[in-house]
């Protein structure tokens, strides 16, 4: 049996009078444990606020996020991660100064105490074992061979397969990805999407944002459609597909 793992309920969220996510009545949907899904909608229909609401980067205008039972609405916004919910950003964030590995290491906690000690360099002696899992994180996104490059010198799919690692090294249960091929050299899609279904498969759940739909729908197995704010549709990458309304607002322009 699968249960709902994340459930979103009429949230809202208005910048002045703007409303970003939710319209009037808010929106909804859940997630179940261990499923991909696709978060689609054009430029503007509120994907990227939505996962900022979910992972708690904004505070919502109303409703409430739920996640694994627990009302985020309760939990510190620093806390939600060790909730077991990792997010990547449409823009990737990333210490361009610092090593692969040593931007690894940071996201491996988020306090102020560890990225000093990354800073000083303590890492090396004092956590091998901590070591071994960023390059184990590093590994599992291909980036294996890179582990000493400075990350300013890294291509845009790199910066990209760097910033899930520094999600991986925390063991999320859930991993919200907010376009991981924008910026991605084609030829490196096939693997992007390998990496993909491969953290599906080992149990995690996805919610991806993604305008390459070809891409989206080979690996998805629910899509959720966004239009101003609110679902205009959701379902398997087979009904979205062939749903009238998407046909009509999305996939057609
Ligand atoms: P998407 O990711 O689907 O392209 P966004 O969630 O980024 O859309 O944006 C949804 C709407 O909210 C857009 O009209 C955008 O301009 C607006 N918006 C997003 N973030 C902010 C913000 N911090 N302040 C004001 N408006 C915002
Ligand atoms: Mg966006």
């Amino acid at each position: 049996m699968s249960s709902d793992l994340l459930v979103v309920e009429n949230l809202r969220k208005q910048f002045g009078g703007l409303k970003a996510v939710g319209g009037d009545d808010g929106l909804s949907f859940s997630v179940k444990e261990g499923s991909f899904v696709g978060l689609i909608g054009p430029n503007g229909a509120g994907k990227s606020t939505t996962f900022n609401l979910i992972s708690g980067v904004l505070e919502p205008t109303a409703g409430r996020v739920v996640l694994a039972g627990t009302d985020l609405a309760n939990v510190r916004s620093s806390d939600i991660a060790s909730l077991g919910l990792g997010r990547t950003f449409q823009t990737p964030r990333a210490f361009m100064s610092l090593s692969v590995l040593d931007n690894v290491l940071v996201g491996a906690k988020s306090s102020g105490e560890n990225l000093r000690s990354v800073l000083l360099g303590g890492w090396r002696s004092s956590e091998p074992a901590l070591i071994e899992k960023a390059k184990a994180a590093l590994t599992r996104v291909g980036l294996e061979d890179r582990v000493t490059e400075t990350v300013s010198n890294l291509s845009g799919g790199e910066l990209r397969m760097l910033e899930v690692a520094r999600q991986l090294i925390r063991d999320p249960k859930i991993l919200l990805l907010d376009e991981p091929t924008a910026g991605v050299d084609p030829s490196l899609q096939g693997k992007l999407s390998k990496i993909l279904t491969d953290l599906h498969k080992e149990g995690r759940t996805l919610i991806v944002v993604e305008h390459n739909l070809h891409f989206l729908f080979s690996i998805a197995d629910q899509i959720i459609v966004l239009q101003q704010g609110e679902l205009l549709s959701s379902g398997t990458p087979q009904e979205i597909k062939t749903d009238p309304k998407v046909v009509a607002a999305y996939l057609g322009d």
